[in-house]
């Protein structure tokens, strides 16, 4: 009875460790969870960004190309301008080539000294500074000639702020060309940037795939050993009770399967051994698995129940014939499932452990043999 519980409190223990690794993984899960969140709120920002500059570059590249139109048309007006300069120094030129005549003429029997300062002059307006002195010479000269100087001037003075304005608007460029620059590696950067989430965003994704297909496994484990242990529950009460056959179980792969399973610790091996009873030592003929009273037995293999009854040593005993010369014994039972001459299946709840007939406690006897010779049981299972 102590055993009993002890072995179910076993079981328990191995169920609530494999919940709080369950517990562990869907901590992990979650935290994983949050990560990919994470990445993924950092990759939109990041697109976000990214988007917003490609829009401050497309931006850029529009006020480039006003810039330029500007250029254009500046250069143009520069020209203009260049040229109207080049007109008002050849009316500028005229007007003073047509005055020198008329001055020429005027004064050509009269002042040579006067002629001579006319013809010195090396400029138009060193020549208007020595004519200063001349009060002689006509005043409609002088007006015009004045006038066509200060429209050389003006047109000069307006080259001369068109060059400054085309400079501007050059600087202007270099500046939106410079900003352009920036922008692109701003947004190579950022283009980087993203490569690096979605990397790790690809990661975090395949972990929480792995950790879900674990966490789904752990599930599956424990919902099998919760199933397992009622089971077992199941058919120790229904022995307990004197009731009747659990389910069949059959486990591993050798050609027996274990008429107990779950319980695998040996009290005897097969072979010689001390008697527990009598004082002299004898040959054990099978195996001896300590179970608690009420574990459910189970048929090794198929067969034919050739034998079902109490014995005062073998205690309440089966034995199953499975042909090719091969038997199983089952000993020691607290109940008998099956009667003589049924038929069984590989599996099938045959008995319950006890400990009737000559035993010390609750544990079966399992003796397999073959051709009417003990062989040792653990070649089968
Ligand atoms: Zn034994």
């Amino acid at each position: 009875m102590i055993l009993r519980k002890k072995i179910a409190s076993l079981l328990l223990v191995s169920v609530l460790c494999l919940g709080m690794a369950a517990n562990a993984d869907a901590s992990e899960i979650s935290e994983t969870e949050k990560k990919a969140e994470e990445l993924e709120n950092q990759k939109k920002a990041a697109e976000g960004e990214k988007a917003s500059l490609e829009n401050q570059l497309n931006g850029i590249l529009t006020e480039m190309d006003e810039t330029k139109a500007k250029i254009e048309a500046k250069e143009i007006e520069v020209r203009e301008k260049e040229e109207e300069l080049v007109q008002a120094k050849i009316d500028e030129n005229d007007q003073y080539e047509s005055m020198k005549k008329r001055i020429k003429y005027m004064y050509e029997n009269g002042n040579s000294q006067f002629i001579e300062i006319l013809c010195e002059s090396k400029s138009i307006g060193e020549f208007l500074n020595n004519a200063e002195y001349i009060t002689t010479i006509s005043q409609y000269d002088r007006n015009m000639l004045t006038e066509f100087q200060q429209i050389v001037e003006a047109v000069a003075e307006q080259e001369e702020m068109l060059k400054t304005e085309y400079a501007e608007l050059e600087t202007l460029q270099d500046s939106l060309i410079a900003k352009q620059e920036e922008l692109n590696q701003l947004v190579e950067g950022k283009e980087e940037e993203l490569k690096q989430i979605s990397a790790d965003l690809g990661a975090t994704q395949e972990r929480l795939a792995q950790l879900k297909e674990a966490a789904a496994a752990a599930a599956r484990k424990q919902e099998e050993l919760a199933r397992l242990a009622k089971a077992q529950a199941e058919a120790q009460a229904n022995a307990g009770s004197g009731g009747g056959a659990g389910a069949a179980v059959v486990s591993g792969n050798g050609m027996f399967t274990h008429p107990c399973p779950g319980y695998s610790r040996i009290s005897s091996e097969f072979g010689w051994r001390e008697a527990p009873i009598a004082g002299a030592g004898n040959n054990h003929k099978g195996m001896d698995l300590a179970a608690p009273t009420g574990t459910p037995i189970y048929a090794a293999a198929a067969g034919t129940v050739t034998t079902a009854r109490y014995s005062s040593s073998a205690g309440n005993w089966v034995v199953i014939n499975h042909g090719n010369g091969l038997q199983t014994y089952y000993m020691h039972a607290s109940a008998l499932y099956v009667s003589e001459g049924q038929s069984v299946s590989k599996g099938q709840n045959i008995a319950a452990v006890g400990s009737t007939g000559q035993s010390t406690g609750p544990h079966l006897h399992f003796q397999v043999m073959l051709n009417g010779t003990p062989v040792n049981p653990r070649n089968y299972l």
